[in-house]
């Protein structure tokens, strides 16, 4: 196996498609991410948008869970296409895989998919994960993938899972709420009762909210792995963090005996 640490980037819907048009600039840029990111880590991509990007091509009600669910079959090609655009330019080739939160309740499937990963990984193939829509419904009705990312982290030996979202992190109330709302940049702890708050997606295609984002990082957090919550449209955050080790914005959740981003590779 490679002596890079492993790294999951998961990106949302609301970042790819707004249901009308691709946002392959955010693609773009992205693609320019992840290429320089990969000289010091192994990257898996996690990525939701197919529902948006299917409606891009069938403008049909994408409030029925049958119909969501063909959105998702029509858009995922799609999806993986103007991925394969993006990354062609940085001759990276990408794979896809498809996976539901349940297929990690077997170790069998399990170790099946991490064999998959582990291979595509060594010869330096980006894997792009995202919900296997037509077999499994929990991310497309709540979540957005960001519980599975959370899952991909932990079982593929990812040490860190990067959310890219519409907000700069975690605030201690809903800054669209709130004026006064603050940015917490590290937490180590997340309080059961939060973990139980209504879901408060923000946008047309977005499903799951804070909440969502919070169930993964307490996964995680619970398996001495860590999380970290920043802005899509800001990805100098996560070169700053990754690259420069610095953290200027964003919000990391880590275990509290690491001691920042820095002892998270040695935990
Ligand atoms: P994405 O589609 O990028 O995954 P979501 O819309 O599902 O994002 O979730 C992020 C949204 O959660 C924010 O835009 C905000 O409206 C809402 N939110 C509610 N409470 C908070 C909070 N305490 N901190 C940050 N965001 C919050």
């Amino acid at each position: 196996m490679s002596s890079k640490h492993r790294i999951v980037l998961k990106v949302g819907s609301s970042t790819l498609c707004d249901g009308t048009t691709i946002h392959t600039d955010q693609m773009n840029a992205l693609a320019t991410l992840i290429k320089d990111l990969r000289q010091y880590y192994d990257v898996i991509l996690v990525s939701s948008g197919a529902v948006a990007i299917g409606h891009t091509k069938l403008c049909i009600n994408k409030n029925t869970l049958q119909n969501k669910q063909a959105l998702a079959s029509i858009g995922q090609p799609l999806l993986i296409e103007s991925y394969r655009k993006s990354f062609e330019s940085h001759q990276i080739h990408i794979a896809q895989l498809l996976l539901a939160g349940h297929d990690f309740d077997s170790r069998k499937s399990t170790d099946f998919a991490r064999g998959t990963i582990d291979a595509l990984l060594a010869n330096n193939v980006l894997p792009i994960i995202n919900e296997n829509d037509a077999i499994a419904i929990s991310e497309i009705v709540f979540g957005d993938n960001d519980r599975l990312s959370a899952y991909i982290a932990y079982y593929f030996g990812a040490k860190l899972l990067i959310i890219l979202s519409d907000i700069d992190g975690y605030f201690d109330k809903n800054p669209h709420q709130y004026d006064d709302a603050k940015i917490l940049s590290l937490v180590n702890h997340i309080p059961q009762q939060t973990l139980e708050a209504q879901h408060t997606p923000h946008g047309q295609f977005a499903t799951g909210g804070i909440v969502t984002k919070l169930m993964a990082a307490d996964f995680l957090l619970q398996k001495g792995s860590a999380m970290f919550l920043s802005h899509a449209h800001k990805l100098h955050i996560v070169r700053d963090l990754l690259l420069e080790h610095k953290q200027t914005s964003g919000t990391l959740f880590c275990p509290k005996d690491s001691q920042g981003l820095k002892g998270i590779w040695n935990l």
